[in-house]
């Protein structure tokens, strides 16, 4: 399918692989335990000498299904499914990381991320964290044991774009595997392989699966970093072709030890998910373009964070490397404001975490989500204590806006 458009490929990847039952939807097997007539097969199957599945905490034929989906979509050469791309993030890192490396990664991260490299330096790995909007920070930070570079695509709530292309040419030459989080801006919006992304994780809870029903992950190897020259390849996976050694090392060794698996079922429902995934992403990001330029003229609004504007810092990027400048808002009310208050008078937007929803949610951020890591921390993020960061969903943006003017107007 690779010859067709991106929505006409995903809404008739599931057909192709039915050619037998002429399902059009591949069918939920949630059969956990796989046997064989012949106990050969089950030995080849287990030794990797013919393709199949055992047991579901490694594969479903329904998982198989979602990755072979998803891996379409990032034009990667393998994907692997889990149960959140909290569990992908991990199950990558403990996999291909060991005691004694060194991991550079982003300043500007997902809440959750953070407390996974907090978790990787007490296992003895080194981690430095920089600003990534500029590729020389990266370089300034690699060390003789670096063998990784992280990052998210639009940082999550200043809307900090990375210097992708920059980092990935970077990496290319330094032999570093360069690992994209790719949940703000998915395969629609943005091809990470394109800024030469060696592994993409992607929260498939967000957008790809977009109706907030079901948490899952995944992993993508785009093909183009070399694992025979990656040091922590085990024995064991070397003897495969060299594009298979890392996802099957995820795979067998993380997989297997985490056991963050995804269900068949939960995998259904993001391969139904993501059949309207460009759909859903236009119209969330034209409504976001929409209340950005309309709260950017509010007077009663200090600051609007929101990448597909001109004052935006990384606007040009945002251009360059995106179809649309994603659907995530932030914005500082003015000072008087109280955001909890202005949440409270909003009727329409919802007060609650996550985004890539179909409906638009707001939360006040450093009473949420960066309440934990503190005040001066919040401050070195650029992080103001009024801040509000908005997923847009998919509403009318008429009503969107009015939503806004009605509750602006009370203060
Ligand atoms: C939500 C999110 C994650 C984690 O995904 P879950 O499915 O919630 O575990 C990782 N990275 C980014 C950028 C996210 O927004």
């Amino acid at each position: 399918m690779s010859d067709k458009r991106f929505t006409t490929s995903t809404v008739h990847a599931d057909r192709k692989l039915n050619p037998d039952s002429g399902a059009v939807h591949y069918p939920v097997v949630n059969s956990v335990l796989y046997g064989y007539e012949d106990p050969q097969d089950l030995v080849d199957v287990f030794q990797g000498k013919r393709s199949g599945h055992a047991y579901a905490r490694q594969s479903t034929p329904t998982t198989d299904a979602l990755q072979q989906m998803v891996n379409d979509m990032e034009q990667g050469v393998g994907c692997l499914t889990f149960a959140s791309g909290m569990a992908a993030i991990t199950t990558t890192f403990i996999t291909l990381l060991k005691a004694g490396d060194h991991l550079i990664a982003s300043q500007f991260l997902f809440g959750n991320t953070p407390s996974v490299l907090g978790t990787l330096r007490r296992f003895g790995v080194e981690v430095t964290q920089v600003d990534v909007t500029d590729a020389q920070n990266v370089k300034d930070a690699i060390q003789p044991n670096t063998v990784m570079v992280f990052l998210e695509t639009i940082a999550n709530p200043v809307t900090q774009i990375a210097d992708l292309q920059g980092i990935g040419e970077l990496c290319a030459e330094r032999n570093l595997v360069y690992v994209v989080d790719n949940t703000m801006t998915p395969s629609y919006l943005f091809k990470a392989k394109d800024v030469g992304a060696s592994l993409i994780t992607s929260s498939l809870t967000k957008y790809v699966g977009g109706h907030g029903t079901v948490t899952a992950g995944a992993v993508i190897d785009t093909g183009l970093y070399d694992w025979t020259n990656y040091g922590n390849i085990l024995d064991g996976f070397r003897k495969l072709d060299p594009s298979a050694q890392a996802l099957t090392q995820i795979k067998k060794k993380g997989l297997r030890d985490f056991g963050a698996c995804l269900s068949s079922d939960s995998a259904h429902m993001i391969a139904v998910g993501a059949e309207t995934m460009a759909l859903r992403i236009d119209r969330a990001c034209s409504n976001a373009l929409t209340l950005a330029t309309y709260l950017q003229q509010h007077p009663k609004i200090a600051n609007v964070y929101y990448p597909g504007l001109e004052t935006h810092p990384q606007h040009d990027r945002a251009n360059k490397y995106f179809k649309h400048s994603g659907a995530i808002i932030s914005f500082d009310p003015i000072e008087s404001i109280d955001p909890v208050a202005l949440l409270t008078e909003l009727e329409l937007v919802i007060s609650a975490t996550h985004l890539g929803d179909n409906r638009t949610l707001a939360l006040p951020v450093a009473q949420t989500i960066f309440w934990e890591m503190g005040l001066e921390n919040r401050q070195k993020a650029g992080i103001s204590e009024n801040m509000i960061r908005m997923s847009v969903g998919i509403e009318d943006p008429e009503d969107l806006v009015k939503d806004f003017e009605q509750a602006l107007v009370k203060f």
